[in-house]
């Protein structure tokens, strides 16, 4: 996949999902949301089309928020025939969603590929049983092997998208999730660590507290060892946290806005220290590129090992390949 890809996203309320995930306040949220119009989605691509970073052949019409395919079918099938003429006429080179596994057949596939639909991505917030149904999301970790197997096969690109720190979910289990989303090969992945927002019912259970959510460090250590394990996949991580939140609904959870900026430091302070002998004084190469991963956000690295004493200077190096680092101990 296209690093340069874009998304022209239209956000589709809470329309007809039958669940209430314990994380989910969409139900709430779409009482005040109204459904997409033909010209909101005319509007979203000329926006984008008048952006200087457009290509259309790198550009999908994403259709995001609730489950699309669990829409009621007249609604879905309007959004599709709205959206269908640009990937037509090639204004964008396909169409995007995210649905439940178990909102996926073949009768709904076959209709999401009439439409130009190209990529699907599942709900597969954890592949541990206990964690879906203590987390009220109804339906199972098979669910979301089936479905998988079901996009794949009908040439669909395969989006996998999975949450840390769920309601009675441990680092490992997010591991084994992990482990268990590359077996699926999908095209790529978001984690999103599990934030608290208000109208759900995490946040009911964090008021009783029978429920502790991850810290911000807990959540960057844990994502950035899941990041490593999709890299060395090759699967691409295409989100790490949630970019926005509305802070009004935040009740707790490790939010942060540079979330994936912290994971970026967290991997480079990882191969640093793998790459350290004895106490002392260190020259770290790394390319220009990665400068300031390496540093870490307010150097945040070097004052990490100054502490643990290592004396480190980051040096850019043209030489050094993009995500490698090249350790020297100084004269
Ligand atoms: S399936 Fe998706 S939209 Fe429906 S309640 Fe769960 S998270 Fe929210």
């Amino acid at each position: 996949m296209s690093v340069k890809h874009s998304n022209i996203s239209i956000f589709v309320p809470h329309l007809g999902c039958p669940n209430m995930c314990s994380f989910c306040n969409q139900h709430y949220i779409a009482r005040t949301e109204k459904v997409p119009t033909e010209q909101d989605i005319i509007n979203a691509v000329e926006i984008a089309k008048s952006s200087k970073n457009y290509n259309p052949s790198t550009t999908e019409i994403a259709f995001f928020g609730g489950s699309f395919t669990a829409i009621e079918r007249d609604m879905m099938i309007s959004l599709l025939e709205w959206a269908n003429p640009f990937v037509a006429d090639g204004t964008v080179c396909g169409i995007r969603i995210s649905t439940r596994p178990d909102a996926i057949d073949e009768e709904v596939l076959d209709i999401l590929a009439r439409y130009g639909v190209k990529t699907i991505e599942l709900g597969a917030q954890s592949m541990c049983d206990r964690v879906l149904t203590l987390n009220d999301r109804g339906h199972s970790a098979e669910d979301v092997i089936n479905a998988s197997i079901l996009i794949k096969q009908k040439g669909f690109l395969l989006g996998l998208q999975m949450m840390t720190g769920l309601y009675g979910s441990s680092a490992a289990d997010d591991i084994k999730t992990a482990e268990q989303i590359i077996k699926l090969s999908p095209d790529c992945v978001r984690i999103y660590p599990t934030i608290v927002l208000k109208n759900t019912r995490l946040a009911d259970l964090v008021g009783k507290g029978e429920y502790e959510p991850q810290t911000v460090d807990e959540a960057v250590r844990l994502c950035t060892r899941l990041k490593s394990m999709f890299d060395e996949a090759c699967v691409p991580v295409i989100r790490l946290g949630l970019h926005t939140i509305d802070e009004t609904a935040y009740i707790a959870g490790p939010w942060h806005p540079a979330f994936r900026e912290l994971c970026d430091a967290e991997e480079f302070k990882n191969k640093i220290s793998r790459g350290l002998k004895e106490k002392g004084c260190y020259e770290v190469f790394v390319n220009p590129r990665d400068l300031s991963k390496a540093k870490g956000q307010s150097k945040s690295n070097i004052d990490y090992f100054s502490k643990i004493g290592y004396n480190i200077k980051i040096i850019a190096n043209d030489d050094i390949k993009i995500n490698d680092v090249l350790i020297k101990g100084c004269e």
